[in-house]
């Protein structure tokens, strides 16, 4: 067959019969116990475990098999696991790879779980952990000792955005047999797939784009030829599954991901646009603009950006910042992202989210932009800046 484009590819990846029985959408197949009939059965199904036949519940359901093929295709991989959520992705596929006395090389603009999983979790296991300036590039060399295993990424980083220079760092790894990992839940497969640029496994908090509607928590780890049977075996070890009420509605995000995409991507560039001249506002940190680190990166290796991107002000005070958030009507304050309602949170200092790098600018303020009409969205910005000021 032709190759075909991405938005085509939303619409039909995984709907094999086999999964759908003839309508549209694959069959909800809840399940633990998978029954066989005879020995041979048993014994067939034993051997193809893991690769899209049923065998025990924990295995997954013909649900999963048509989101796993789905999602495969999506980034380009070998094969993919699910997770019950973005977090257990990413720790589960780190203990996969992972022993006592290994060293991993992460990116100092991390999201703060995933740091605090290094720090609280793998340093009780002997697994040390150095972080690193997101726009290190090839001098990642300098950080690489004898017994680093993994480099991981984030690109853009969580709050502060930055974009990284991932093929030259992918390089560098590459050099050193270093394996590569990174959080692509910005890139979300549409707009950026880490595997065409080297990386070894791209991991997605599904619970934000893929799902989009705010109301399934679920990761998906997307691996290459060399890693899928160790990160498919391990993660089932770890006990990682997922119900297939949650597999099915993931997929019926995915179909849709596209057109809402487009529509998170206008709204936060002219929101972006609006907030880059308020006179309050020192820079937007929006892959975008000129003004985010990494720009010209995101310009060469990324389709698209989305609802996502911060600002950062002048100045500030948690008062200031406290009153702009209670002010606020269309966004609510919120930890997550990617659905179809905005969102807002603040920081005044990034304290204890850097280490390697520091932050020495002012408040960082992160929205998401939803599906509201933006010209809501840009009259309470200005109302909830107006209450910003007068507590300066
Ligand atoms: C939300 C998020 C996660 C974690 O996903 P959950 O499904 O909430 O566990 C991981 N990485 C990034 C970049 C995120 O924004």
């Amino acid at each position: 067959m032709t190759k075909i484009n991405k938005n085509t590819q939303l619409v039909t990846a995984g709907r094999n019969k086999a999964y759908t029985q003839g309508v549209v959408n694959p069959v909800i197949q809840r399940a633990s116990t998978v029954v066989f009939d005879s020995v041979a059965e048993l014994k067939e199904a034993a051997k193809k475990r893991g690769e899209s036949t049923l065998f025990y519940g924990r295995r997954g359901t013909t649900t999963h098999f048509a989101l796993q093929e789905a999602i495969t295709e999506l980034e380009g991989g070998a094969g993919c696991a699910l997770y019950p959520c973005g977090a257990a992705a990413i720790s589960q596929t780190l203990l996969s790879f992972l022993k006592s006395g290994d060293h991993i090389l992460m990116v100092d603009s991390v999201y703060e779980p995933t740091r605090d999983f290094c720090d609280k979790i793998l340093a009780g296991l002997g697994i040390t952990t150095t972080y690193y300036p997101p726009m290190i590039s090839t001098d990642i060399k300098e950080y690489i000792q004898d017994n680093t295993k993994m480099l991981f990424l984030e690109s853009p980083g969580s709050i502060t955005m930055e974009i990284q220079d991932v093929p030259a760092m992918v390089q560098v790894a590459n050099e050193h047999n270093v394996m590569t990992v990174l959080d692509n839940t910005y890139g979300n497969g549409l707009h950026y797939r880490p595997l065409e640029h080297g990386v070894d496994i791209s991991i997605q908090a599904a619970t934000k784009y893929i799902v989009g509607h705010s109301d399934v928590m679920m990761g998906v780890a997307v691996a290459n030829k060399k890693y899928w049977s160790t990160l498919r075996e391990h993660s089932y070890l770890l006990g990682q599954c997922t119900s297939a009420d949650d597999a099915y509605l993931a997929l019926r995000g995915l179909r849709t991901m596209a057109v809402r995409l487009k529509q998170h991507q206008q709204g936060a560039l002219e929101v972006a646009t609006w907030l880059a001249a308020h006179p309050l506002v020192d820079h937007v940190r929006h892959p975008a603009f000129a003004s985010c680190p990494g720009h010209e990166v995101f310009k060469r290796d990324f389709d698209g950006s989305n609802g996502l991107f911060s600002f950062v002000m002048k100045t500030g005070n948690q008062k200031a910042i406290d009153a702009f958030l209670d002010s606020l009507q269309h966004f609510k304050m919120g930890f997550s992202w990617g659905g179809y309602e905005s969102l807002v949170t603040a920081n005044l200092t990034m304290k204890g989210l850097r280490s390697a790098t520091g932050w020495s600018q002012g408040p960082v303020i992160r929205l998401h932009i939803g599906l509201e009409d933006v010209a809501d969205l840009l009259a309470d910005l200005e109302q909830a800046l107006g209450v910003y000021q007068q507590h300066l």
